[in-house]
Order: structure tokens, then sequence, then C-alpha cells
């Protein structure tokens, strides 16, 4: 398992994290397996889409702000619920297929790191399995 730690700069937003992935697979002596990308926190995520338009990505939060607003009736005291409800929603880890050494995204795919509480200094862990 390695991990590498990121910094986010804003309340919300989605860093593309594919390269940093990729130089793991690229460390790794596995030629072919899977690569297990997991995020170790409550209010943050990962997940995969478009990384060649960037509004994308603001598309996305815009809409789980639509879906799951900052304020209502929750219960949780921190302030922070909408960002645990987003956390559950996108997921904590994607799973990559690597051929030949690669990650074997489509040509738009990025795995990205979602913040939904920041800014923050957070961890994200990566396993290359053989198979
Ligand atoms: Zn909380």
């Amino acid at each position: 398992m390695k991990s590498f730690a990121l910094r986010t700069s804003r309340k919300e937003e989605m860093l593309d994290i594919t390269e940093a992935v990729q130089r793991i697979v690229d460390e790794s002596s596995i030629e072919d397996g899977l690569c297990c990308v997991f995020v170790p926190h409550t209010t943050a995520a990962v997940t995969i889409n478009e990384n060649a338009d960037p509004s994308v990505k603001e598309d996305i939060l815009s809409a789980a702000t639509r879906l799951v607003p900052e304020n209502w009736d929750y219960k949780h005291l921190e302030g922070n619920a909408h960002a645990h409800i987003k956390a559950s929603l996108f997921g904590s880890s994607v799973l990559v297929p690597v051929v030949r050494r690669r990650l074997l995204l489509g040509t738009w795919q990025g795995i990205f790191f979602c913040e939904f509480d920041g800014p923050r200094s957070r961890t994200v862990s990566v396993k290359v399995l053989k198979g």
C-alpha cells in the first residue's frame, strides 16, 4: 500500500489525481491487475469522470449541492452533515484495471479526489494488486 498527501484549497473541489496514481502503478512491479484507490476520510471521496472539459467537475459539484444542500434539518451538529452525505454518495474507493502497467481508463476519464469540507490536508491510499 502506498499513500500520498494532498492539500485542498477550496471548500469543495475535485482534484485530478490520475498522474499520481499512475506513478504508483509505474513504481509497482505489477504488469496486469487491479488498482484500488482509497480515500480514508468521511467528508471526502474519490470518483472517476471526465477530465477533458473542466466544467464537468463544476457541474458535478453544483448538482451534488442541489441534491444535498448545505443547510437542512441535519442532526449532525458539526455543521458538515452535507459533506458526510456527499462523501457516502460518491464513495471512498475506486477500482481500475491495470493492463501492461497502465491504468485502463477511457480516453476522457480521470480519477478525481473530491473534497467536500475543505480546505484540509488529505491522504490518498493506493494498492496495486496482481491478477
Ligand atoms: Zn462531521
